[in-house]
């Protein structure tokens, strides 16, 4: 325990005293009981107003102060007690422990970080998601900045691939900034993923995934402007989105590990009420961030022979002579599943009937040529796993989807 900082009982609590010797602390979704005189002596100066220090100082001669603090460690421990920030608003630091963020260390990475919104044009739902992302920031408790000065900046675009974000993706690095897309408009607005200026992935990263899985984009010549902004909304939807942003930018900014954020798009997708991450892979020959494409290495590896290894066949037998099981195919291969940013943009069940399932994906062929190409020679096309049961059919899927594409660029 560090006896210096203040410390209250978890703010998202309801503390209810129970006769003169028992507790019940009880929040949305959580209740505990806390049994014994000493706890409900504590609660006047369990408020987060008073350091632990304090506390003991003010039972001095009642109880001893190695019991105390013994007594604030284990409420400590036990998340019944959290170190909270005297200035900030409890409803806010309740917030962060309902969020798994120790309130106190979110408050103090907030108000050393901060943020600066950019629209990338004024017109339409990119002006307008920034202005409202601006004010949901402000009540988020997220300090704004000017953009060369912020921890990071978000662009407010009404399409992610705005033909302009090249030359944003291109100056941020330059500058050594921190950015992301937010997009508040359409029936699924997207936040991120943080591009951090000298790691990948980059935005060329991101929408070249991206184009792979909106063909029709490459067919139409455009400038500095996007071939698809985002046409639906309402003012309520495009504040949905803000909130929706600010929050996780609060997240992002309060929590001390690395966020979601820093490798996925989030997206909230109005029509089912629900929120997807999808994972943004790093291109290893994006001309921005990755290796120079080198043909005669790439020749080098293809020619080089295949090794085979001994490996332990899976218990998991379900037919076939398997290293890896069903499960776990779909843990190292599902992220790259996304309608958004996969190497597949879906998959879809097939199934003939019980016992016959059948997935198929949908995919575009990593021809190293345009995408508009690669639909004129057919390239786009599709791939089915079949098996013994839904669960060992999606990888059978995935991998007959994922073959083809590594073959390409392994
Ligand atoms: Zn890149």
């Amino acid at each position: 325990m560090d006896p210096a900082k203040p410390i209250g009982f978890g703010p998202q609590f309801n503390v209810h005293v129970v006769g003169d010797r028992e507790l019940l602390l009880l929040s949305e979704q959580r209740s505990f009981r806390l049994v014994g005189k000493l706890y409900v002596a504590l609660v006047p100066f369990l408020d987060g107003k008073h350091t632990g220090e304090e506390i003991i100082s003010a039972f001095a001669g009642r109880i001893a102060p190695d019991r105390l603090r013994q007594v604030l460690t284990d409420l400590l421990a036990k998340s019944y007690a959290h170190y909270l920030d005297k200035a900030a608003p409890a409803a806010r630091q309740a917030l962060w422990v309902e969020l798994d963020l120790p309130p106190a260390e979110a408050e103090r990475n907030l108000s050393n970080r901060s943020l600066a919104v950019i629209a990338a044009t004024e017109q339409g739902p990119a002006g307008d998601g920034a202005r409202l992302l601006r004010e949901a920031a402000l009540d988020s408790g997220i300090p704004l900045q000017d953009a060369d000065q912020a921890t990071i900046a978000v662009v407010s675009v009404d399409d992610y691939l705005r033909a302009d974000l090249k030359e944003v993706n291109a100056r941020m690095r330059r500058q050594g900034r921190a950015w992301m897309p937010f997009k508040a408009g359409g029936g699924m607005p997207m936040l991120g993923p943080l591009f951090r200026p000298a790691a990948a992935p980059c935005w060329q990263c991101l929408a070249t995934a991206m184009i792979e899985n909106r063909p029709g984009d490459a067919v139409i010549s455009r400038q500095n402007d996007a071939a698809r902004p985002t046409r639906s909304f309402t003012t309520a939807s495009l504040r949905l989105a803000a909130n929706f942003a600010a929050l996780e930018i609060a997240r992002t900014l309060g929590q001390s590990a690395p966020s979601t954020l820093e490798r996925h798009v989030l997206a909230l997708d109005l029509k089912t009420r629900s929120a997807s991450e999808h994972f943004v892979r790093a291109q290893s020959d994006c001309p921005v961030c990755g290796a120079p494409h080198d043909p005669l290495a790439v020749l080098a590896r293809g020619k080089a022979p295949l090794r085979l290894q001994s490996r332990p066949v899976s218990p998991e037998v379900d037919g076939g002579w398997r290293s890896l099981t069903a499960a776990e195919v779909v843990q190292r291969l599902g992220c790259h599943v996304s309608p958004v940013s996969g190497l597949i943009s879906g998959l879809q069940d097939l199934s003939l009937g019980d016992g016959l399932p059948v997935f198929t994906a949908r995919q575009v062929g990593p021809v190293a040529i345009d995408v508009r190409a690669n639909r004129l020679v057919g390239k786009p096309g599709g791939a089915a796993g079949k098996g013994m049961s839904e669960t060992s059919t999606f990888p059978t899927g995935v991998n007959a989807a994922m073959w083809p594409k590594v073959g390409s660029y392994a």
